[in-house]
């Protein structure tokens, strides 16, 4: 069972698996974790019904993700994600400690709120308040990536709109899903489940015809109670 200060890897991606299965992140064998512990990058295999797999499956790479250093058992014959060099971007680049990948509805949705925009918007959400330096007042912004045939060919593209938004926590890709990482597993799965939720609001504003990425207009500070 997964706990708030459980730190064998290992559980830690198995249970999450679980639980991102649960909330509609990993069907048909998509989406994934990678968790770094102690130098070493610990990663999902590619391919396999996420909610199934075991401690023993999880692969184990080195600190740059370049070098398999443990391979999961043999009697499976598995793979390597091809998510692992994007789940590497997060660590080299932003010294994350998890990098998740879903493949939720909310945020396939929310890349086509505008297909010709190449970026999430949204702005007073109280969630919002869930990704780090992020408040209520500001306008949040997710980058949005074109996708490509193949998952490790994204890699590129993750780590330019990486560099375009320093203090962005995810990246999100067209028709596809994010990935979000934050500097503890903790931290990852909170942030991506704020994520999830203002994806989700913004996808079901625009069906009630509001904009997510405007203020409201009638900001409580400048309505006048009518008297009655
Ligand atoms: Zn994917």
């Amino acid at each position: 069972m997964l706990r708030a200060d459980t730190d064998d890897p290992r559980v830690v991606i198995v249970e999450l698996c679980k639980l991102f299965y649960t909330l509609g992140w990993a069907q048909g064998t998509g989406g994934g974790v990678s968790v770094k512990h102690k130098g070493r990058v610990y990663m999902a295999p590619s391919g396999v019904q996420k909610e199934m797999i075991d401690p023993r499956d999880i692969f184990v790479l080195s600190e740059d993700g370049a070098t398999v250093l443990e391979g999961p058992r043999l009697t499976r014959n598995l793979k390597l994600s091809e998510c692992a060099p994007l789940f590497c971007n997060a660590f080299t680049l932003r010294a994350a400690g998890a990098c998740l990948h879903s493949h939720s509805t909310w945020a396939v949705l929310a890349t086509v709120l505008d297909e010709t925009s190449r970026e999430f918007a949204c702005t007073q959400l109280e969630m919002m308040k869930g990704i780090p330096g992020v408040g209520f007042y500001d306008v949040l912004r997710v980058p949005i990536v074109e996708n490509t045939a193949r998952e490790c060919e994204l890699t590129e593209r993750m780590a330019a709109a990486m560099q375009q938004y320093p203090s962005t926590y995810a990246v999100l890709v067209r028709r596809h899903g994010v990935y979000v990482w934050g500097e503890s597993w903790q931290k990852a799965k909170s942030i991506a489940e704020c994520y999830d939720y203002l994806f989700r609001a913004a996808v079901e504003m625009k069906r009630m015809g509001i904009d997510a990425r405007q203020a409201p207009k009638n900001n409580l500070s400048t309505i006048t109670t009518s008297k009655i």
